[in-house]
């Protein structure tokens, strides 16, 4: 039979992939508590309208992107392009809309986008992305802003990395906005892609995010929101910037910037790098006002971004390592009982440990030494015999017996377990402080 393959424009997250996959979903979950924002998970496919009423029937995402299907109860349902429209889905499913506000949420998964797969664009991509739900005021969003700066700090990928920032203004400013676009658009409309002609009629700010070649020469003299603000929205915006001077964000304006989706207002930014050929954004967000409403919710000024995970990991400096482990090594039938409670010693202990299912002593040891474990416990009859149990440090290759209750400092003194048992010695170094304080008169 054929082999069969994964679908286009999705990957398996194998050995190296899942690693650098995890480290990047670890650290934004590390920060973000940090900054005290709470994880949600939210279902993976909804009903259609969430995202159609959610992002805007003129975004790309909704008019190309989407995975829609019909159930076999003849429901509606898309795979979710984003999780922003979600999480407010369930702000407002949740009857969360009117205590407790700001709500902070943290979230991390799998997207879906019917798009050309390329490096760093796919079909199932994931995101991690952070919301803060119910607050109008500037610091959420430089605050927001910050959190996000602070995960590429912990990933190690900062550098090289820029944050973009524009304002999209507010509804007054975008109307004005809107005038001088269509004006200058319109003045422009036969050399418009097709796409950008629809785009004139239903939301003209949608074409400055063309990626369409003769579209981008056009876009490159239209008329800047800049110049159309209200003086409440500047203010806003100089707020913003002067609250992530106060993070120590470093950032550069970008008068360009308008987000792919409909629901943004005031503060639009992205991070970027180029170090990822075309698909250089890595972070991308800004406040959006109108959108729990538009799941049925009351006006609910909300912040936010989102990032793309497998942009991130391909940015890692260095993927992380495997977790070594210790091999225990039954010498003999008689053996495999003791060594069983040799691994539960050492897994209760939390170290983490394993146990060959077959082969003799040379067999296991070969095995041992592939594996990357760090050291090796033995154990045979003779050592069953006196209560020992004979440590080897694999990185070594030397080898001591010692008593089974020496087993755990044994393996802290082999040259891999300092790395491989942190939590194990802390906690053993705690142990004798106490036992010393303990003694002294
Ligand atoms: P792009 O301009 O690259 O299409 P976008 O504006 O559609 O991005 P957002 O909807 O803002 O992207 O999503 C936020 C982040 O999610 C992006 O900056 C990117 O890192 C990531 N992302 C979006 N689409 C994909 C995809 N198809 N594959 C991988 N990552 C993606
Ligand atoms: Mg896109």
């Amino acid at each position: 039979m054929t082999a069969l393959q994964p679908v286009r424009g999705t990957r398996d997250l194998i050995g190296e992939d899942f690693r650098r996959h995890h480290a990047v979903g670890e650290a934004a979950r590390h920060v973000s508590a940090l900054y005290g924002f709470e994880e949600w998970a939210t279902p993976v496919f909804e009903d259609t309208r969430v995202f159609a009423r959610g992002l805007g029937d003129s975004s790309d995402v909704v008019m190309k992107e989407m995975y829609t299907f019909e159930d076999r109860g003849g429901d509606s349902l898309t795979l979710r392009p984003e999780m922003t429209a979600g999480v407010c889905r369930a702000l407002v499913s949740n009857g969360l809309t009117q205590s407790n506000l700001p709500r902070k949420v943290f979230y991390a998964g799998p997207m879906f986008r019917y798009e050309r797969p390329q490096k760093g664009r796919y079909r199932q991509f994931h995101q991690i992305g952070i919301e803060v739900l119910g607050a109008a005021e500037p610091l959420a969003d430089a605050e927001v802003i910050a959190c996000g700066w602070d995960i590429l700090v912990a990933l190690g990928v900062s550098e090289g990395t820029v944050l973009e920032i524009n304002t999209l203004g507010d509804a007054q400013s975008r109307d004005a906005y809107r005038a001088a676009l269509v004006a200058y658009f319109d003045a422009h409309r036969e050399a418009l892609s097709q796409d950008s002609r629809v785009r004139l009629e239903k939301n003209p700010l949608r074409i400055l995010d063309s990626k369409d070649e003769g579209d981008r020469a056009i876009v490159a003299g239209a008329p800047l929101i800049g110049d159309h603000l209200s003086p409440a929205a500047a203010a806003f915006y100089a707020a913003v910037k002067g609250y992530l001077a106060g993070f120590g964000v470093p950032f550069r304006e970008n008068p360009r910037i308008v987000r792919g989706l409909d629901y943004y207002s005031h503060t639009a930014f992205e991070f970027v790098t180029d170090r990822l050929g075309a698909q250089g954004t890595v972070m991308a967000g800004g406040r959006y006002n109108g959108l729990v409403e538009e799941m049925g919710g009351p006006a609910t000024p909300s912040v936010g971004w989102a990032a793309g995970m497998e942009r991130l990991a391909m940015l890692l400096p260095e993927a992380p390592e495997a977790p070594r482990a210790v091999a225990v090594i039954p010498a003999g039938d008689a053996a495999e009982g003791p060594a069983i409670e040799v691994l539960r010693e050492l897994r209760a202990a939390g170290v983490a440990a394993e146990i060959g299912y077959r082969g003799n002593l040379k067999r296991r040891m070969e095995r041992a030494n592939k594996s990357g474990a760090f050291a090796a416990v033995i154990i045979g009859d003779a050592e069953i015999a006196e209560g020992n149990v004979v440590v080897r440090d694999l990185l070594e290759g030397t080898q001591d017996k010692v008593p089974r209750t020496e087993m755990l400092r044994a393996l802290a003194e082999t040259a891999g377990g300092l790395e491989a048992m942190q939590a194990v010695i802390t906690e053993m170094v705690a142990d004798q402080m106490a036992e010393q304080a303990g003694q002294t008169p």
